[in-house]
């Protein structure tokens, strides 16, 4: 039980593999985990997307609880083995949570009659967290691993892995050879995913596009629908035309849009805070179509991205509304453009941006008060990296089976699948080295 292990990435995946190993006896001291970001007693509120917990760490702590939401996981491990590893991950967040037992599932079973004519609606569980108390936690849960003895190096970016020599440098002058690698870096490290895959010419699994706006209007508008179920998921599908759009990520109460850095460039997502002192009564979801049929959809969406760009923010667009406030007190960065402006999205979003026209126009109609009250944060993007192919039974790369990709590096969208397939490489390191 003494074979050094890396873990690149202090996000959900990477965190819950390290909890899962040292729950199980292993050394802490033969791991060793590298982020870009911060410890939870340094990382700051804007640093939305690095850190410890990663980007579930700053996130609106929603855990959702169906192999149909959040990434692939049952596609690896069967519906059963995925259901056991999600509870384990919500296990640990309740396990390291100040007041455990605030942690709720909600769980709609029927959908209402009056969004029948223009939408369907999603219905699965969540576990509810609440974004302020994910600080606590963070701390709680690296207090823990830091007894244990788990390694951590902070503000440090692993910049190239050599698979064959098992080496991850750190810049240039740098190194740190394993035994084994867990390679965790989210959608911060999504360049760096792809550039290893191209380096080893890995196999790998196209994508489809999922692009659109954050949303934001107040809540009393969506009360009905909340009262149903908390985080909504309205769909529709265009099938003839390889359209689908949903909502996404909705939060209530305390609802904050927050921006999202990836390559240089604004996109938008947002938080839901649990205390009731950051109460503002807004309602944010983010309105997402995923395109098929698009040649190298990474690179068009990226493209796109870039353009819905404006002194170096992202764009908001409303008939009535500005921009609102973050939890901090700080408008949220973006540029607002007018009516006008609004041609150039259109163009941009090369003929898609009318799917999204029609789904606020007939919100409007299902929800009567809507009216103008509302406003769009231009663009939310999901990235979706290929995915490299992986051994099912511990997501370990074809070519190099001690190297295991896990979380949004993978195939993850979500808390609980990436923490679940950090789980899901741990027990299979723990199974390997006793036997
Ligand atoms: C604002 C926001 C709200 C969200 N809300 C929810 C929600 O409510 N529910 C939900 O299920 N999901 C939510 N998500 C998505 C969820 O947070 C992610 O799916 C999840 O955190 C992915 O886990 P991960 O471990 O794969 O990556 P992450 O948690 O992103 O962690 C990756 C870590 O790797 C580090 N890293 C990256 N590259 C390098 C490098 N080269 N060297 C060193 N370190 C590196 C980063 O610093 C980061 O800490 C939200 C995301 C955002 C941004």
């Amino acid at each position: 039980m003494n074979k050094k292990i890396v873990i690149v990435g202090a996000g959900v995946a990477g965190v819950n593999a390290a909890t899962k190993l040292v729950d199980q006896g292993y050394p802490g001291e033969n791991i060793t985990i590298i982020d870009m970001g911060k410890d939870p007693y340094n990382r700051k509120p804007e640093e939305v997307m690095t850190g410890f917990l990663g980007a579930g760490g700053w996130s609106d702590g929603k855990l959702t609880y169906h192999t149909a939401i959040g990434g692939h996981l049952s596609k690896y491990t069967g519906d059963e083995k995925a259901m056991e590893l999600m509870d384990q991950v919500i296990e640990n967040f309740k396990r390291f949570h100040p007041k455990p037992e605030e942690v709720q599932c909600s769980n709609p079973v029927a959908e209402p009659d009056f969004i029948k004519p223009y939408f369907g609606l999603r219905l699965f569980p969540v576990w509810h967290v609440g974004t302020d108390y994910l600080h606590e936690i963070g701390k709680n849960w690296y207090d823990y691993l830091i007894d244990k003895g788990v390694n951590f190096i902070w503000e440090t970016k692993v910049t190239d892995i050599n698979f064959e020599d098992q080496i991850v440098s750190i810049g240039v002058v740098d190194e740190m050879s394993y035994d084994t690698l867990i390679f965790a870096v989210g959608k911060s490290g999504i360049d760096f995913g792809k550039q290893l895959e191209e380096e080893y010419q890995l196999d790998t699994e196209p994508k489809p596009v999922q692009i659109g706006v954050r949303f934001e209007a107040p809540q009393k508008h969506f009360q009905k629908l909340i009262d149903i179920s908390y985080d909504f998921k309205l769909y529709r599908k265009f099938d003839d035309e390889g359209v689908s759009l949903r909502s996404f990520c909705t939060n209530n109460n305390a609802a904050y849009v927050a921006v999202e850095e990836t390559y240089g460039n604004y996109s938008y997502n947002g938080h839901a805070k649990k205390d009731m002192k950051f109460r503002n009564d807004m309602t944010n979801f983010g309105i997402l179509m995923q395109i098929q049929g698009i040649d190298n959809p990474f690179d068009w969406t990226r493209e796109i991205i870039g353009k819905l760009q404006k002194e170096s923010k992202g764009l908001y667009y409303s008939p009535s509304r500005k921009p609102s406030q973050t939890s901090e007190g700080n408008n949220v960065s973006t540029y607002q453009i007018n009516k006008e402006d609004m041609k150039f999205v259109k163009e941009t979003m090369g003929g898609y941006f009318k799917y999204i026209e029609d789904f606020i126009e007939d919100m409007k109609k299902v929800f009567p008060t809507l009216k103008d009250d509302w406003g769009i944060y231009i663009p939310e993007v999901k990235y979706l990296n290929p995915e490299p192919k992986v051994n099912h039974n511990d997501l370990s790369l074809l070519k190099f089976p001690n190297v295991h990709f896990v979380g949004d590096a993978l195939s993850a969208r979500g808390i609980t699948v990436s923490g679940s397939q950090g789980i899901l490489v741990a027990s299979s390191i723990l199974k390997n080295h006793l036997l």
